[in-house]
């Protein structure tokens, strides 16, 4: 894959040893599958991103922002942009109002959900443990709109602060947030999905509730017990697959398991024998082999039950 040698001189000039050129995408997400990017650079807060967003728009380069990359299947043809990770594994957590009532944390976009789930057990917080074993990074999960059967990120974020494609800082409160399932849409505000890239969430702010360490622990231990009986973690994945369809009494799981589907295989992709909303990488799996499998398993859920199973991952390239 080809970048040419003045924009490879500025990328190093400004980000030294944190950008990587031809990166195979396989090691930024957790499926770890995809062809390479031009370049991708890591950063830990999006305003070491600002410059590197500025030099594609001038040069006309595509780029696209990840966290954790733990919900993005990239084509085995690679992604012909710039690739900008935010990642801060232990992040920055602020509190930054404190009442009997609630606690508002500020938490910057490159912080790990697992971070937060700590420092909400740490300080007796309740209203973050349906996070607990969401493996992605702030940011990421607030575009994602991450969730379990206990919680959203919708329920908690109370604003988030965002970098706009015109390069500028801007709060947005929960009036310009229109949170659904698995997706975030700004709303009064004309710019679309977060997942178009066409802005940056840098950081929010979520509220919590002051409560007994003690509980909140123990509720976290019982969350922690439930998700390693029901999810494949033995395997690389991006999570669940599909969004469960709308007007249906089945979820997507169930679907592909009424279909036969569980175990099938595709190369060295497969549907999980232990949640098959999970297609896993179970044996040097491509790109191509995700793909093809999950095709497979749209047509059989069609064919059977007149339902078209909509991807929740991103899929890139
Ligand atoms: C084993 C496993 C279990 C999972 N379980 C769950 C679960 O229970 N519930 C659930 O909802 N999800 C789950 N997921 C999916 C995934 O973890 C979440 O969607 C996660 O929150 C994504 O965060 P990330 O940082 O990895 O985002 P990425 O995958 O890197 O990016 C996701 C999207 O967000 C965009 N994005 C990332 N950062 C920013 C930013 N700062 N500003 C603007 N856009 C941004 C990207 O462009 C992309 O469109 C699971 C995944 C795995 C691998």
């Amino acid at each position: 894959m080809s970048f040419d040698n003045k924009f490879v001189e500025w990328f190093k000039d400004n980000f030294g040893s944190d950008v990587q050129f031809n990166c195979p995408m396989s090691e930024h997400t957790r499926f770890r599958v995809g062809g390479p990017a031009y370049a991708v650079v890591s950063v830990r807060y999006v305003k070491e991103a600002k410059k590197v967003i500025k030099f594609c728009l001038n040069n006309r380069i595509q780029y696209l922002v990840i966290g954790k990359g733990t919900n993005i299947l990239v084509k085995d043809s690679g992604f012909l942009g710039i690739v900008i990770r935010i990642l801060d594994k232990s992040g920055r957590i602020l509190i930054k109002e404190q009442t009997s009532q609630c606690v508002k944390i500020a938490v910057t976009s490159g912080t790990t959900m697992a971070a937060v789930c700590r420092f909400a057990i740490k300080n007796g917080l309740s209203g973050f443990n349906f996070a607990l074993g969401i493996p992605g990074t702030i940011g990421g999960s607030i575009t994602m709109n991450a969730g379990s059967d206990t919680g959203t990120m919708g329920d908690i974020v109370e604003s988030i602060d965002v970098l706009t494609p015109s390069g500028h800082y801007k709060t947005l409160n929960k009036g310009y947030l229109d949170f659904s399932y698995r997706k975030l849409k700004l709303i009064n505000i004309g710019f679309g999905l977060p997942t178009d890239n066409k802005h940056i969430i840098a950081s929010c702010i979520i509220s919590l509730v002051p409560s007994d360490k003690k509980v909140v622990k123990k509720e976290a231990m019982a969350v922690i017990k439930k998700r390693k009986v029901n999810q494949p973690k033995e395997f690389y994945s991006a999570g669940c697959f599909f969004k469960n369809p709308e007007n249906s009494k089945y979820f997507a799981g169930q679907l592909i398991e009424l279909c036969g589907l569980k175990g099938k295989t595709v190369g060295g992709a497969a549907v999980s024998e232990k949640h098959a909303n999970f297609i896993i990488n179970k044996n040097r799996a491509t790109a191509d082999d995700i793909i093809s499998l999950k095709e497979i398993i749209q047509k059989e859920v069609n064919d059977k039950y007149r339902i078209f199973l909509e991807p929740e991952v991103i899929i890139v390239g």
